[in-house]
C-alpha cells in the first residue's frame, strides 16, 4: 500500500487524499496513515488545501517506485524487487530465476550479509551504505559467449556512474570498476546453462555509495561515490542510470561493438601488472583482452601468457590498479 500511494504521488502534481481512497478503495484516513509513514521515511510531502499532497522530494531509499517512475527502459528493471537485507542478491535472485522470472528483473538490497566476490571471497555491503543490485539476463547466445556479458555488465555500470557523477571511472580487469586507483564497486556473474543453452545468467554488482568510513581491511583498496565526489550522490539515480547502461550495452553487444568501449576504459590494458595465481605469480606487460574475458600478459621474459578471470588476481605494479 506504502508503494501504491508513492506511485500515486509520482504521478501526479497534486494528488487528492480522498480520490485516492476512493480508487484505492480504502479510507482517507489509512491513506494519510500512509503519507505519514512515508514522510517519516524521509519523503518531503506537503499538504495543499483541505486534502491534497504534493511530493516535493524523496530520500536516497531503495524502494521500487522510486526505480521504477520515468525509467525509460524496455526490459531492464521493467520488474524491481527491494530487500532491507538479504544474505546475497545474487541467490535470491538465482531462486526467483529458477522460477521463471523474466528477462531485466532487478533485485535490489539495502543490506548483504553475505555477498560474494570472486573465488569465493566476500564482498562487504553495510546497510544503507552501497547499491547491491543483480540483473537477471536470459541471453539468446551460446554459453561460450557468456564471459562477455561479464566485460558488458562493467561497461553498463561504468557508464551509469560517468553519466550520473562525471567521474573518471576505469575498468580494471576483468570487472572491478575503479576511480583514482581504488575500487568503487565489484561485479559477480553466475549462470545456469547446458553444453547448448543459456539458461540464464544473474549479473551481480557491489557498488560503494554512501561508505564514507571505509572498513579497515579494505581501506587501502576501496573507494565510494561520496567520497570520490565530495557530496552525497543518489543510489536511485545510479541504479536508473546503470539498467538505461545494461540495454546500450547490449545493443553493442548486439552489433559486435562492445570490446572497443570495455578497452577504451581499461585500467588494466597497457599497463605493468602482477598476476596472481594460486600456485604462481609473475609479472608482465596486459597486452590484450579478448571478448572470451581472457587476458594476455607479455611477460618480463617476452613470453606471451593468458590468464582468465577465474583463476587470478592482477595488481598494478605500482599498487592496487
Ligand atoms: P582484487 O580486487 O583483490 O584484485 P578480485 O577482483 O578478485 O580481486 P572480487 O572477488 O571482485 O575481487 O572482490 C572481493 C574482494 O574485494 C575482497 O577480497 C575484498 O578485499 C574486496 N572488497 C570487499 N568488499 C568490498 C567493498 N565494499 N569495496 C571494495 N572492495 C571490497
Amino acid at each position: 500500500m506504502l508503494n501504491e500511494v508513492l506511485r500515486a504521488l509520482q504521478s501526479e502534481e497534486i494528488v487528492s487524499g480522498g480520490e485516492l481512497a476512493r480508487t484505492m478503495g480504502v479510507t482517507r484516513a489509512a491513506v494519510w496513515k500512509q503519507v505519514t509513514l512515508l514522510r517519516e521515511r524521509g519523503f518531503n510531502i506537503e499538504t495543499v488545501g483541505r486534502q491534497g499532497y504534493h511530493l516535493i522530494s524523496c530520500p536516497d531509499l531503495l524502494m521500487e517506485p522510486l526505480i521504477e517512475h520515468d525509467l525509460g527502459t524496455v526490459w531492464a528493471g521493467q520488474r524491481v524487487i527491494c530487500y532491507d537485507s538479504v544474505d546475497s542478491t545474487n541467490r535470491v535472485l538465482k531462486k526467483l530465476a529458477s522460477e521463471g522470472a523474466e528477462h531485466g528483473t532487478l533485485v535490489l538490497a539495502d543490506e548483504q550479509t553475505g555477498g560474494r566476490g570472486r573465488r569465493g571471497r566476500g564482498w562487504l555491503t553495510p546497510k544503507g551504505t552501497s547499491i547491491a543490485m543483480s540483473l537477471l539476463l536470459r541471453p539468446d547466445m551460446h554459453p561460450s559467449r557468456v564471459p562477455i556479458l561479464s566485460l558488458g555488465t562493467s561497461v553498463a555500470i561504468a557508464k551509469g556512474i560517468n553519466a550520473v557523477t562525471g567521474l573518471p571511472v576505469r575498468i580494471k580487469w576483468p570487472n572491478d570498476i575503479i576511480c583514482n586507483g581504488k575500487k568503487l564497486c565489484g561485479i559477480l556473474l553466475e549462470m545456469d546453462a547446458n553444453e547448448e543453452h543459456v539458461e540464464y545468467v544473474v549479473a551481480g554488482a557491489g557498488i560503494n555509495v554512501h561508505l564514507t568510513e571505509i572498513p579497515e581491511e579494505i581501506q587501502a583498496t576501496a573507494t565510494s561515490l561520496d567520497i570520490e565526489c565530495g557530496r552525497p550522490v543518489s543510489r536511485i539515480e545510479i541504479i536508473r542510470a546503470v539498467l538505461r547502461a545494461a540495454e546500450e550495452t547490449e545493443q553493442m553487444i548486439r552489433e559486435g561493438r562492445l570490446m572497443e568501449t570495455y578497452l577504451a576504459l581499461s585500467a588494466t590494458l597497457g599497463r605493468p601488472v602482477s598476476v596472481q595465481g594460486v600456485r604462481e605469480s609473475f609479472t608482465g606487460i596486459a597486452e590484450s583482452i579478448r571478448e572470451d574475458g581472457t587476458l594476455a600478459v607479455r611477460t618480463d621474459a617476452g613470453e606471451l601468457r593468458e590468464v582468465m578471470a577465474g583463476d587470478v588476481s592482477v595488481r598494478g605494479l605500482m599498487g592496487y590498479v
